[in-house]
């Protein structure tokens, strides 16, 4: 074994890691620990092994690091074995990488003083992924890590579309602009949309809508993102599994004025109790198919309201782009849900935009087309892999 890339995502409670080839995007072993630093005590490590056998312990993770060496003792254990000539570097998942980093960076001091710098304006995201970072330094001395950031691919989007009109000092003196995440999603998804169109992806106009708890859509125009729904936080854009996306922003002084409640608590309630949760009471959305199947009222209606936002944003972004070549789903709503895709596009034939429907209800895990043969839309499914996508470019750094 050569040549791997360890790949961490780290969360505020949980790590998630994939030893992967960034060639082929096998995956040599992979696993979750969650639960860390829980009360209880009881964390969880699943790590499923090179034959793809799940090994599942419960054991004490009161911190990322128990969590990363509990994961390390379980490839001594299962295997595969972890050495430095097997692990060429290890990709690190950060979120915020404000509009310092547009590419991938190799981990120093430095870097991590630069995250620490953004944690302002990704309070929930970056103290985790700092975590991360600074333990598996301690723990893989000898290897290279690399940061890959959620926001940089989003940093080619033009100075118009990712200002705000708000006052001039906001953004210089605080950052206040657009940012945009889920980018190593939409780098890999429309550079997997041009290779199924047969085109260079320098050529190819696509919109990508990144469907899963979180979700996001992106105007990306010859590979580079220009214009994208989420903005100086992750809460702005589509209706999400408990994020409500776009509100009027006078909402927060409203609620308070009228209830009191703190601009902690609505912000807490617009990330964790809105969306397909504040709608229907629960945010998945497979629960939501089989509920709406029942005829749940509150179903549909959360329904409607989660496709509206969609084809608002694909006509909006089809303005942005002027020319769009392909649409393309993904996450684990956007690769998964027929009913959803179906919806969202329906009505948009003057635009090109068109689904067929015994292609898109057909069950498939591969990247496929779901738009007519001579539709002038491709509709696509792509499968998204953050983790291939992040070893990629880790690769590509080292490779200089
Ligand atoms: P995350 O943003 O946490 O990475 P995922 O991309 O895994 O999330 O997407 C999770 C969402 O995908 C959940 O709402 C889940 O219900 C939905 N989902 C997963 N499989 C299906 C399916 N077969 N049909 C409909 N929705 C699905």
């Amino acid at each position: 074994m050569t040549s791997h890339v360890l790949v961490l995502n780290t969360g505020s409670s949980s790590l998630k890691y994939r030893l992967l080839d960034p060639g082929s995007g096998e995956t040599a072993a992979a696993g979750l620990a969650e639960r860390i630093g829980d009360r209880s005590g009881v964390g969880v490590l699943t790590h499923t092994d090179a034959a793809g056998e799940r090994h599942r312990s419960e054991l004490d993770l009161p911190s990322h690091e128990a969590a990363l060496s509990a994961a390390l003792a379980a490839f001594d254990e299962h295997g595969p074995a972890l050495t430095t000539s097997s692990v060429r570097a290890v990709g690190h998942r950060v979120v915020h990488g404000g509009d310092r980093f547009s590419a991938p960076a190799l981990v120093d001091d430095a870097l991590i003083a630069a995250v620490e710098e953004l944690v302002p304006l990704a309070p929930l995201h970056n103290p985790a992924n700092l975590a991360g970072l600074r333990v598996a330094r301690r723990l893989f001395p000898e290897v290279r890590h690399v940061a890959v950031f959620d926001t940089a691919f989003h940093q080619t989007i033009p100075e118009h579309a990712y200002t705000y009109a708000v006052p001039i000092a906001w953004r210089e003196e605080h950052g206040i602009r657009r940012y945009g995440f889920h980018g190593t999603s939409h780098r890999f998804v429309s550079e997997r949309a041009a290779q199924l169109l047969g085109r260079p992806v320098g050529e190819v106009n696509t919109i990508v809508l990144h469907l899963g708890n979180g979700a996001s859509a992106t105007a990306v125009a010859g590979g580079a993102s220009v214009e994208t729904s989420m903005g100086v936080t992750p809460l702005e854009g589509l209706v999400m599994g408990t994020r409500s996306g776009d509100v009027d922003p006078s909402l927060h002084a409203h609620l308070h004025r009228q209830l009191g409640w703190s601009l902690e608590e609505i912000d807490g309630h617009l990330n964790r109790d809105s969306g397909l949760k504040g709608l229907t009471g629960q945010g998945d959305f497979r629960e939501l198919e089989a509920r709406m199947a029942a005829g749940d009222p509150a179903a549909q209606l959360a329904f409607a309201v989660c496709c509206h936002r969609l084809r608002k944003y694909v006509g909006a972004y089809y303005a942005v782009l002027g020319r769009v070549d392909a649409i393309a789903f993904t996450g684990g709503v956007g690769e998964n849900s027929a009913v959803l895709r179906a919806a969202a596009l329906a009505g948009l034939e003057r635009l090109g935009i068109a689904v067929d429907a015994a292609a898109n209800d057909a069950p498939s895990r591969e990247a496929r087309r779901i738009s007519p043969a001579d539709g002038e839309v491709a509709v696509l499914v792509v499968p998204t892999d953050e983790e291939w996508q992040i070893a990629r470019e880790a690769q590509a750094l080292l490779d200089g």
